[in-house]
């Protein structure tokens, strides 16, 4: 089995962190402040984001001004989460990731909206070690257009091909995450869905969009840990 953990709002919060070092990152570089208005977070890719950002702000989303942007970001989020307190893992989210890593037979990964750099960087200042994720696919890695979060799983899964050299059924992989993407990128893949409602969305929201499973926190260990691993 494959286990694929979404990163914000799943495992971590960081206390909108990520909005500030943007918005600051903004305007270092270009010179006045930038609206997030109406810009879409939650299970979104970062490389759009980021891309809309500079669209509604009527900057031309040139490789080097997405380039300086991104570079901004990852220096104003770095000192936003040397503030003690910004950066907090989620109730049994440590545990749940080391109660799967100690499991024969099973992979763990992270499928994520996030660029690799930042992504680690959140995780690992909010004290999670990211070494048991050995398959992962982050947000800048859709070989599509437009890009999708659900063209990562297909990415994650050529990634076990390689590391393992043998392929790896969707119906044996689990998606964990707390948006209505997380609950479509699974279920349009043919993977099972864990939703959990430490996000902008309730349990019954993620339950009707499809999660097979919705849960208030990922903090019942054991329960969480038996479902994933019942086939
Ligand atoms: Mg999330």
């Amino acid at each position: 089995m494959l286990i694929l953990f979404d990163i914000d709002a799943t495992l971590i919060k960081t206390s909108r962190a990520c909005l500030h070092a943007m918005s600051d990152g903004f305007e270092h570089l270009f010179g006045r402040p930038c609206s997030l208005e109406g810009i879409q977070y939650a299970g979104c890719l970062d490389p759009v984001i980021f891309r809309n950002v500079l669209v509604k702000n009527n900057v031309e989303t040139t490789n080097e001004n997405l380039a300086n942007f991104r570079d901004q970001y990852r220096q104003g989020l770095s000192q936003r989460l040397d503030v003690p307190g910004t950066g907090y893992l989620l109730p049994g989210a440590a545990e749940l990731v080391s109660s799967l890593d100690a499991i024969d037979d099973l992979t763990l990964g992270l499928l994520t909206g996030n660029f690799e750099d930042t992504g680690r960087m959140k995780l690992e200042r909010c004290g999670l070690d990211t070494s048991p994720f050995v398959v992962n696919a982050f947000g800048d890695e859709s070989p599509h257009e437009p890009p999708l979060r659900r063209h990562l799983v297909d990415v994650a899964l050529s990634r076990f091909k390689c590391a393992f050299g043998k392929k790896m059924d969707p119906a044996e992989v689990v998606v964990i995450g707390d948006s209505p993407h997380d609950v479509e990128c699974a279920k349009s893949n043919g993977c099972r869905s864990l939703a959990v409602a430490t996000g902008l969305h309730d349990a019954n929201l993620l339950r009707s969009e499809g999660a097979d499973l919705a849960v208030d926190s990922l903090a019942d260990t054991r329960h969480l840990t038996t479902w994933i691993t019942q086939r």
